[in-house]
């Protein structure tokens, strides 16, 4: 009982109706900006960083910040979106707004997907590490 009790109030904190399409489960994580920029801007900093008797310090300094501020904003500035249809208008379903709609809409807020949403957050944490370390076995190789 305690655990059936658990597991709802878990999945009431998760569910989100979109206040646009009334879709009910959970956000999905848009990541803003582009992978490929990403992964150019590592790469020139660990190229520079690797030529700095060539180039000096500054071009792997100005890089790393670059890098750094690229990736921190494709983690952190993800937008929350409906998975259905794309719209940032999710709400929670336990807010006056998205009550007053489910009365109106008759929606069934049972039959609601439950999927997880915190593990593509830990993904892309992951998936930075990796290319840091795709990026320094590329440099490394190409400055051999
Ligand atoms: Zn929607």
């Amino acid at each position: 009982m305690t655990l059936v009790l658990t597991l709802s109030i878990i999945n009431n904190i998760m569910k989100k109706l979109c206040a646009d399409c009334y879709y009910i489960g959970s956000e999905k994580n848009k990541t803003p900006g582009n992978i490929v920029v990403e992964l150019f801007l590592w790469a020139a900093f660990f190229v520079s960083f690797f030529a700095i008797l060539a180039f000096g310090i500054l071009p792997p300094i100005v890089l790393f910040i670059l890098s750094i501020g690229y990736s921190l904003h494709r983690v952190a500035g993800g937008k929350k979106v409906c998975p259905n249809c794309k719209h940032t208008s999710m709400i929670p379903t336990d807010s006056l707004r998205a009550k007053e709609i489910i009365e109106s809409k008759g929606i069934n807020v049972c039959e609601a997907d439950y999927s997880d949403s915190k593990a593509p957050q830990i993904f892309k944490y992951v998936r930075l590490g990796l290319i840091i370390l795709v990026c320094t076995v590329l440099a490394i190789w190409v400055l051999t």
